[in-house]
Parts: structure tokens; C-alpha cells; sequence
């Protein structure tokens, strides 16, 4: 079994979470659901930032200290993603005393292997308070932030710390160039290349008039700059400087969106390799929801709550959709008409309707025993060929191209059904014909239930029992049945209606 430690960004506990911050923890949790369908030791972390300047005016307005607040917010965001089934194996926040440790022990490393890395100096320049960073001019348009453009950039000037990334432009290139630290898709990483050629800036790490973080080491005054603070986590989660930390990093994987790339791919891996650490095997960059074109963030959340969106057709359908309509590397639009539509004519009719009308076919022909069939029939030979499609676009983590895959199934399922008319040859007393049909039938529900369980883990259990399975879902040894699901014999029974049809135009189901 290969050890897979997964992460996704630690988010600022500033407001609720929103359909932005879903996509990430969402498309992260398919991708650890199929690793360990895939017999991987999956290690599964999400977690928050918890020492952002944003805080200490969100816990004033609400008239509560910051670590109140934090211990507020945490909790809500735990509730939203549990209930959109995100399960993750551990929950790093940033102001638990095993992360502070880390942070210390990392700096401290940095201190000993590499003293010139660290340097007092003056930094003036325009600081976003989204971000919290200073931006460059490349990042600024019509003087705003070009990731919050509502925000006003402040002009601040401090004597900090700073941390020589400048130096590392050359080791960076080495690692991405050959293959030390992949970065997917290609498109963002070219970016980050382009960046590289550019030249990188040293960056100020910590910060003088602003108490709320984890103090500074031997400078009195000093809080750690929460980017240098936060990029940690994925390390202090590993137990990190305790021994046996080594079993978990390097992280194979840090899914985060493109607002950050930065962050993970010049100035985290530059970090660690000052301090004598491994940098992280890959980053996923992923793009954004929108909402009518704009990015989703804490203003457009008011228009769409993640709330809404969760009850609109419950969590797995929205898990659905924003995998299947925004996907999981460029941009997508999320709108109610789109995902309304998804809804009825693929998980309703689709999904749905072929998991109900074949169970209800094997009850009323068969008492529910799926029969004797030797599996060579024309359904078999599309759903092998849609496990192969699935499995390769899954790899790639082109999470979109895998529910295509298996979604061609269900519609090749659905025409198979009209086009034999296995009623027809109920009527007709054509046992064999329909013993056939029937196996096959039962045989792509199995397929359909495996694929189906990293995006519908809820759905895909409840047509798992269908098919008289117990337990949780699919596993890791039911993916290795997948070319020829063992199922003659066993008794089946109907579901509940795996997709009910809303009971008005629009409205919630
Ligand atoms: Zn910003």
C-alpha cells in the first residue's frame, strides 16, 4: 500500500464558508475517496488559518476575544464540510500548540542550516489585508488587489524580518524542471516558470504592530507573518519535529486554488529546502467558482449561500455538480438553472431512473436473484471500457473527465433498456434473452455504485445495498471485482428513490 498525504488550503476564519471554499474541500475529498478505492494509505488534512489580521476585527465586532472566535468559526466550517462529506483523517488549526511548536522548530532550522536566509530590513509598499500580503505592482490594477478588488491597499512601512527567497530562484527551477516538485495542470505551472524567469523577492516574515500570532523566536514584539505561520501546517500535522514525522512528509499532494500558487510553489518549497526538509511531491492548482462571472467569495456568499446550495438537491448532488459543471482546474459558472437541469435529466432521469427501473425489473421478473450470465454481452464490453476511461482520468486528477466516463455508462444503460425491451421478452417467455439483459443490467449498477461512490458517497452506499451489499460502500476489494462483478445469485432489493424530482419548478427537493 503507498502512503498518500493529501491536503487542502487552511482557510481564514473570517465568515462562513462559502461555495468557493467547497469546491476545494470537495474535489480534495473525491480525490482521497478514490485513492483509498485504489488501496492507498490515504492521509487526509483540512484545517484553518487562524491568524489573519481579519480576525481580531471580526471577533471585536462580535464582542468576543480572537481565540473565541476562531474556536467559533472552526467549528462551523467542521459542521458544513461533515455535512458535505468531506472526511478527512485530521483537522489542523493554526493556533494549536503542536503547530506553534513546528513553526519555532522550523525557523530555528532555517537559523542553524542557512543564517543568511534570515535578515532585519525596512519594507515599505501596498498591503492587501484579503490577502494579507504586500503586492507587487504586476498584482495591483486600478490601485486594488487584483484578487479583492473592494478592498483598499494600505500603505504601510515596518522594520521586519525577512526571508531570502531571492536565493532559491535557481533551486526552485531545478525542482519543477525536473520533476522534484510537479505542479498540475501545465498551465500553472507554466506560470510559475514565467515567474521564476522573472525573478523572485525576498519576503518580510514577520510582523511588529500586530500582537494576534505566534511570537517571533528571540525577537521580542514580533508575531510570524500568518503566510509563513500558515504554510507550516502541512508539516506541524505530520508531528513534525517529534520522530516518526517522516512516515507522512513529504505531502504528496496540496490542492489549492490559483490566488495562491505562489505561496506553495515558490515560497513554501524554498522554506523547507533552507531548512533541510523534502519540499512536497505536488501541487493541484484548481480555478474558481463564479457567480455571474465574478469570483465567489464572502460578498458574492451572500447571494448564493453554501447553505442554499447544500439543500437546493442535498450534499452529494451538489457534490455532483460542482464537479461535474465547474470542474476541478479552470473556472466555471455556477448557476440554479444549470444545476437544476444537471439534476433531472442526469442524477434524476439519468442515475436515477436506471438504478429503479432495473432493481424493479430483477424484483417483478426474478424475486430480486440476479441470474447465471456469463458477462460477454454488449453492456459488459461499455462498462469495462468506461472503468478504463474513469481509472485514467482519475489518475490525472481530471475529476470532470471521470464522472464523464462514467456517466457515458448510464446513458448506454438507459438505451440498452429501451432498445432490448426486456418487458417484451418477459411477455414473450424468452427466459435466456432476459436472464442476460437482466445480469448485465445488475452488473453496471456495481460498476456505477464503485465509480460513483468518490463524488456520491451517500448516493452510491444506498444503490450499494440495493444490490445486497452491507456496510459502508464500495471498498478497495470491490474495485478489483470491477471487471466481473460478482453478483449471480445474490438478492437485490428496491431502493429509496435515489433522486426525487423536486415537488415545484425550481424549488427545492
Ligand atoms: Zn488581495
Amino acid at each position: 500500500m503507498a502512503k498518500f498525504y493529501l491536503t487542502t488550503a487552511i482557510d481564514y476564519s473570517n465568515g462562513d464558508p462559502h461555495l468557493g471554499h467547497a469546491l476545494e474541500k470537495v474535489g480534495a475529498d473525491v480525490i482521497a475517496r478514490y485513492r483509498r478505492l485504489r488501496s492507498d494509505q490515504v492521509h487526509f488534512l483540512m484545517g484553518m488559518d487562524e491568524h489573519s489580521q481579519s480576525v481580531i476585527q471580526a471577533a471585536e465586532e462580535a464582542g468576543i476575544t480572537p481565540q473565541a472566535w476562531v474556536d467559533r468559526m472552526a467549528e462551523r466550517f467542521r459542521l458544513f464540510w461533515s455535512r458535505l462529506e468531506c472526511r478527512h483523517d485530521d483537522w489542523i488549526r493554526t493556533t494549536e500548540p503542536r503547530h506553534v511548536r513546528a513553526v519555532a522548530e522550523l525557523l530555528g532550522r532555517i537559523r542553524e542550516r542557512n543564517p543568511d536566509d534570515l535578515y532585519l530590513a525596512d519594507y515599505e509598499g501596498l498591503y492587501c489585508t484579503g490577502c494579507e500580503e504586500f503586492k507587487q505592482e504586476a498584482q495591483i490594477r486600478d490601485g486594488r488587489c487584483i484578487e479583492h478588488p473592494t478592498l483598499e491597499l494600505l500603505p504601510t512601512r515596518e522594520r521586519n524580518h525577512f526571508f531570502r527567497l531571492s536565493r532559491y530562484r535557481d533551486h526552485l527551477r531545478g525542482l519543477i524542471e525536473g520533476g522534484g516538485l510537479r505542479i498540475e495542470p501545465r498551465s500553472r505551472r507554466n506560470e510559475i516558470v514565467r515567474l521564476l524567469e522573472a525573478g523572485l523577492q525576498d519576503v518580510s516574515i514577520s510582523r511588529s504592530r500586530f500582537p494576534w500570532g505566534i511570537p517571533f523566536p528571540d525577537s521580542p514584539g514580533h508575531t510570524v507573518y500568518v503566510w509563513f505561520d500558515a504554510l507550516i501546517n502541512y508539516l506541524s500535522a505530520t508531528g513534525f519535529p517529534e520522530p516518526g514525522y517522516e512516515t507522512l512528509w513529504p505531502a504528496d499532494l496540496h490542492v489549492i486554488g490559483k490566488g495562491i500558487s505562489r505561496f506553495h510553489c515558490t515560497l513554501w518549497p524554498a522554506m523547507l529546502v533552507s531548512a533541510g526538509l523534502a519540499p512536497p511531491v505536488a501541487v493541484w492548482v484548481h480555478g474558481y467558482v463564479q457567480w455571474e462571472g465574478t469570483k465567489m467569495s464572502k460578498t458574492a456568499g451572500t447571494a448564493v449561500t453554501l447553505e442554499d446550495a447544500i439543500t437546493r438537491h442535498g450534499p452529494d448532488a451538489l457534490r455532483y455538480f460542482l464537479m461535474r459543471e465547474i470542474g476541478f482546474e479552470n473556472d466555471g459558472n455556477f448557476t440554479w438553472e444549470r444545476f437544476d437541469e444537471r439534476y433531472t435529466a442526469e442524477l434524476a432521469d439519468g442515475f436515477g431512473n436506471l438504478a429503479s427501473r432495473s432493481l424493479a425489473m430483477l424484483e417483478r421478473y426474478r424475486n430480486g436473484v440476479v441470474p447465471e450470465d456469463a458477462g460477454a454481452g454488449p453492456l459488459d464490453e461499455i462498462g469495462r471500457s468506461a472503468v478504463g476511461r474513469y481509472t485514467a482520468a482519475m489518475d490525472r486528477l481530471d475529476l470532470k473527465g471521470g464522472i464523464e466516463a462514467a456517466w457515458s455508462l448510464v446513458t448506454a444503460a438507459n438505451q440498452h433498456i429501451v432498445q432490448t425491451e426486456p418487458w417484451s421478452l418477459a411477455k414473450a417467455g424468452r427466459a435466456r434473452e432476459l436472464d442476460a439483459i437482466l445480469a448485465a443490467l445488475a452488473r453496471c449498477l456495481y460498476r456505477l455504485a464503485v465509480l460513483a461512490a468518490p463524488v456520491m458517497p451517500t448516493k452510491a452506499e444506498t444503490l450499494w445495498h440495493g444490490l445486497g451489499f452491507e456496510g459502508g460502500g464500495p471498498t478497495a476489494a470491490d474495485w478489483n471485482e470491477l471487471p466481473s462483478p460478482p453478483l449471480a445469485g445474490r438478492t437485490t432489493s428496491r431502493p429509496p428513490v435515489l433522486f426525487p424530482k423536486p415537488t415545484a419548478p425550481g424549488g427545492p427537493a
